[in-house]
């Protein structure tokens, strides 16, 4: 916890100044690598309403990756899309550096709000879809769990046999309750994780088909954004589920089984695959040694880092940069990510990201 804060501390007041005395273009050379994956969830207009933080820093607003695209225009970047990731990490970049687009999850503010500006400057761009989200069986849980906070003086519930009441009256105890409550919910190896969500929501009044329908691509935009070859959807899993909390039989039918269905959907090779929570506590060997198996072109984790050489013996476990407006409001400041100096320091001036 005491280094959570100490990184946070040097991101916020460290990094800006390195930008300013432009001592970050020193980390250019060695860990700028080819290029970058970016990762976006949300593009959705500025709400002026309270916010869980964790699920804020999901959001980028249109104007904001307006911005970002025209300053990575300006530096002389190349936008690929995920195939030329492969292509390029095949057969050696000879040419810019890159910047790959991708969006988690499949959020229907992607289709609105995104994919206008992705055709206007012809932006390629991935967009990994959790299945049953277009299917309406499913709506993310932390959206859900943040509207109950943020209507709710108190949660009280019972989780596998468990009594527990949450405090929400003030912003602190909302915020604390949201940390709690994932910890609940995403806690035990080995326990089924769907039917632990499914307890806790059935306490309350929550229609999952609702949330979905307003808040994530249905399938007749999931079609329509596939028809344009600047887009491709990629898979994310059925169920959205931390794979380690899977055997290796239930990983392989929610990678498998939501790539068949995309793919019988829209009529396209689905090749390139985003872990659903894919930080080190979620996904580490077990998992990426399942996933090459699944004989995906690549595979994202949510790891902080860029693209090398390397890493094309780690097709299934390609680093990406967090795009997070919250953090780098002032869009210069993601080039301290993509020129390499946050992710030197975050991984230890390691290049190659794998575990
Ligand atoms: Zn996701």
């Amino acid at each position: 916890m005491y280094k959570k804060t100490i990184k946070k501390k040097i991101i916020k007041f460290f990094f800006p100044a390195l930008l300013h005395t432009q001592a970050h273009l020193l980390f250019k050379f060695a860990y700028s690598g080819m290029g970058s994956i970016l990762m976006f969830h949300r593009i959705c207009p500025e709400e002026n309403r309270p916010r869980i933080q964790g699920n804020s820093g999901l959001e980028v607003t249109p104007e904001y990756l307006e911005k970002l695209i025209q300053f990575f225009i300006n530096k002389n970047y190349e936008f690929i899309s995920l195939d030329d990731v492969h292509k390029q990490l095949r057969e050696g970049n000879t040419r810019k550096k890159f910047l790959a687009f991708t969006f988690d999850d499949g959020y229907a503010d992607n289709y609105e709000h995104a994919y206008p500006i992705l055709k206007k400057y012809s932006i390629p761009s991935t967009i990994y879809v959790s299945t049953n989200y277009p299917e309406r069986k499913l709506a993310p849980w932390w959206c859900t769990l943040e509207r109950l906070l943020l209507e709710n003086d108190s949660l009280k519930f019972d989780l596998e046999k468990k009594s527990h009441e949450f405090q929400s009256r003030t912003f602190q105890e909302k915020e604390e309750a949201f940390r709690n409550i994932r910890h609940l919910l995403m806690a035990a190896r080995g326990e089924d994780p769907a039917s632990r969500i499914k307890e806790f929501f059935s306490f309350f009044n929550i229609n999952p088909e609702h949330l979905a329908e307003e808040l994530m691509l249905s399938w007749e935009q999931i079609i329509e954004l596939s028809k344009d070859p600047l887009i491709d959807i990629g898979a994310h899993t059925i169920n959205h589920f931390p794979l380690n909390k899977l055997s290796k039989e239930e990983i392989k039918h929610e990678v498998l089984e939501s790539q068949k269905q995309i793919e019988s959907k829209i009529q396209r090779k689905v090749s390139h695959f985003s872990y659903p929570f894919g930080s080190k506590d979620e996904v580490n060997e077990r998992e990426f040694a399942i996933i090459k198996e699944c004989g995906f072109k690549t595979s994202t984790t949510t790891r902080w880092g860029n693209i090398f050489p390397d890493h094309v013996n780690h097709l299934e476990c390609l680093p990406r940069i967090h795009v997070n407006e919250k953090r780098d409001s002032d869009v210069r400041l993601l080039s301290l990510s993509v020129n390499g100096t946050i992710p030197c320091v975050m991984n230890k001036f390691k290049r190659v990201i794998t575990t």
